[in-house]
């Protein structure tokens, strides 16, 4: 080896020892004819000095530029006080050089190293070894090496099996787009890059492996967000024999182990919440329950007000009318609740109503509203109470389809969570439990909300009879109103899987053409079973506070699912295409 520490190893307990370090200069100083080098390794960074006594080494580090790749030489002594960095892990010392070799020179970085340069993110992932150089990158990719490690080590000794399941494989209905790979030893035909391993790990409890686990890359072919990446990773699980309960159970240990181990952070037991309260209480099926508001529901009180905010949609059977009350929030001026207007129209909402509570013994009087001479005082007075509004509250109030009221306060209660910093703790973990099996297309027509492989709770004569009502076995885990995991209690029984593909419209035929081999399984002995999936991404995003999951990628795509570094998706010849039974429409070619 050619280094004996990382710079980042170096301490006051090593005064007086002999070092050797390897690592690019991070920043080169010249003070009153003494040099300093600044060497930056994954662990840290230390500070070396070169004095001009030692005339031949100092030469050199005269003529190193930042970003060289060195190897040092030197003794490990204590700083002079007053040149101490408490920021700094090895800040108490310094190496006082003997020796310098450059082990490779660098072309002037396109960017400055330092945390405080604002950098386009573009440059940045066109030069991603660079950007991961930074130390707060190489934290980020250091904390994702731990969580990794440490929940394969508590499903290690869980008894869970490490197996790999095909990339190239069949579409799994995951509900996005698939990524399409074009075979070129079956003309025409493609194969799809896995959304999930899901009908793999199911199959792998049919073969009696128990408790199936693998850090898997999934692909889905979507418009990106800021949590969103055509590929990403996957903590997923399966396990046979154990109800939701028990694994519900053992994921929520290795969660709370990690979140120990890793931050130090110690978390209670995780409520329950089934969803329909979720959805009623706070507008989220993924609810941040950091964020002390809650949307109560008011439209009895406004049946028979004559005011275009709260009629037509509210009225309907899907329609919703619920209010957000924000306490000693009153005195909030006029151009902020533009803001929010502004800000929920964005979720589909047509505007947003508010009474701000000044003084509530002088009645209306003692209210400002737009739309206080809408509603009679006796109905006002029971949705005040209702919502347990103040004086020095104010209260919104959405009034539309249920979908786009619970979006638009859904939004708003955590936006404004964060605007008025009203955050009660800096962690809030549950579990939402007891998701409807199905939604309602446009047209009439069912999607599972989970997935078709999702167990319902009643039989399927029930289903059939109810499937818009019908509850089923799925979990998923939230983290401060972020989706961490989601799985559920599968289907093992064969005439129950075929009930729910011809609910969603799946014929006899295609269910034989698409999952033949999975209704083949559960007719030879499927156990029962069920399983989960966490996104490592965004529980690396959480654990490191990074603001995107691009952050905790080593090398991430772009918001268009390119990659700039590697150019990727590129062109291929004609050759390689015509091998692929592949022709390119002319439109394609010329754009
Ligand atoms: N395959 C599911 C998903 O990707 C997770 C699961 O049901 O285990 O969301």
């Amino acid at each position: 080896m050619m280094r004996s520490h990382y710079c980042g190893q170096l301490n006051a307990s090593l005064d007086g020892q002999e070092v050797t370090l390897c690592g690019w200069v991070h920043r080169r100083r010249d003070h009153g004819g003494v040099i300093f080098l600044d060497i930056r390794d994954r662990e840290g960074i230390a500070q070396v000095v070169f004095a001009p006594e030692h005339e031949d080494v100092f030469n050199k580090a005269d003529r190193v530029r930042s970003e060289y790749v060195v190897k040092v030489t030197g003794t490990v002594r204590l700083r002079p006080e007053g040149a101490v960095n408490p920021n700094m892990a090895s800040g108490e010392i310094e190496v006082d050089a003997s020796a310098l070799e450059v082990l490779n020179q660098a072309d002037t970085p396109p960017f400055p190293l330092d945390e405080h340069s604002e950098v386009g993110e573009e440059t940045r992932l066109r030069y991603r070894f660079i950007d991961l150089r930074r130390p707060e990158m190489a934290e980020k990719l250091k904390l994702r090496s731990r969580i990794t490690s440490s929940i394969r080590r508590y499903l290690d000794d869980n008894g869970f099996l490490d197996v790999e399941t095909p990339i190239l494989t069949r579409a799994t209905p995951e509900g996005a787009r698939d990524y399409l790979v074009p075979s070129r030893t079956h003309a025409g035909s493609f194969f799809a890059l896995p959304q999930s391993p899901q009908l793999f790990k199911q199959l792998l409890m049919v073969a009696g492996f128990d408790r199936y686990y693998q850090i898997a890359k999934c692909f889905r072919d979507e418009d990106l967000r800021a949590d969103r990446q055509p590929e990403f990773t996957q903590i997923d699980m399966e396990t046979s024999f154990m109800d939701e309960d028990d694994i519900m159970a053992i994921t929520e240990t290795m969660v709370r182990n990690l979140f120990k181990e890793v931050l130090n952070v110690e978390f209670g037991e995780f409520p329950h919440m089934p969803y329909s309260e979720a959805m009623r209480r706070f507008g989220s099926d993924k609810p941040d329950l950091r964020i002390p508001l809650e949307l109560v529901d008011v439209a009895d009180q406004l049946t028979d007000v004559d005011f275009k905010v709260f009629s037509g949609p509210a009225n309907d059977v899907k329609g919703r009318v619920a209010a957000l009350r924000v306490p000693g929030a009153g005195s909030m001026p006029r151009k902020q609740i533009d803001d929010y207007t502004k800000f929920v129209g964005n979720y589909g909402a047509k505007g947003l109503a508010y009474i701000k509570v000044n003084e509530r013994a002088l009645g209306v009087e003692g209210l400002q509203s737009p739309i206080v001479k809408f509603i009679p005082e006796a109905n006002l007075n029971t949705i005040l109470d209702r919502v347990g509004a103040v004086d020095g509250d104010i209260v919104f109030f959405g009034a539309d389809k249920a979908s786009v009221v619970n979006d638009a306060l859904g939004a708003l209660r955590i936006r404004l969570g964060h605007d008025l910093e009203l955050l009660t703790c800096q962690w809030a973990p549950m579990w939402v439990v007891d998701f409807p099996m199905f939604e309602e297309n446009d047209d009439g027509s069912l999607t599972a909300i989970h997935h078709p492989f999702t167990s319902p709770k009643c039989s399927p004569e029930e289903l059939k009879a109810a499937p818009q009502t019908a509850l089923s076995r799925a979990y998923d885990m939230v983290l401060n109103g972020t989706e961490l995991g989601g799985g559920s209690i599968r289907i093992h029984d064969r005439k129950m899987q075929q009930t729910v593909f011809e609910i969603l419209g799946i014929s006899e035929e295609e269910q034989r053409e698409k999952f033949g081999f999975l209704l083949d399984a559960l007719k030879y002995g499927a156990p029962p079973h069920g399983g989960l999936a966490f996104g490592l991404d965004r529980l690396v995003m959480l654990m490191t506070g990074a603001n995107s999951i691009r952050e905790v990628i080593a090398f991430p795509k772009t918001q268009s699912a390119a990659c700039v570094m590697t150019q990727a998706p590129g062109e291929v010849d004609s050759k390689a295409l015509r091998e692929l039974h592949i022709r390119l429409r002319e439109q394609a070619k010329v754009e």
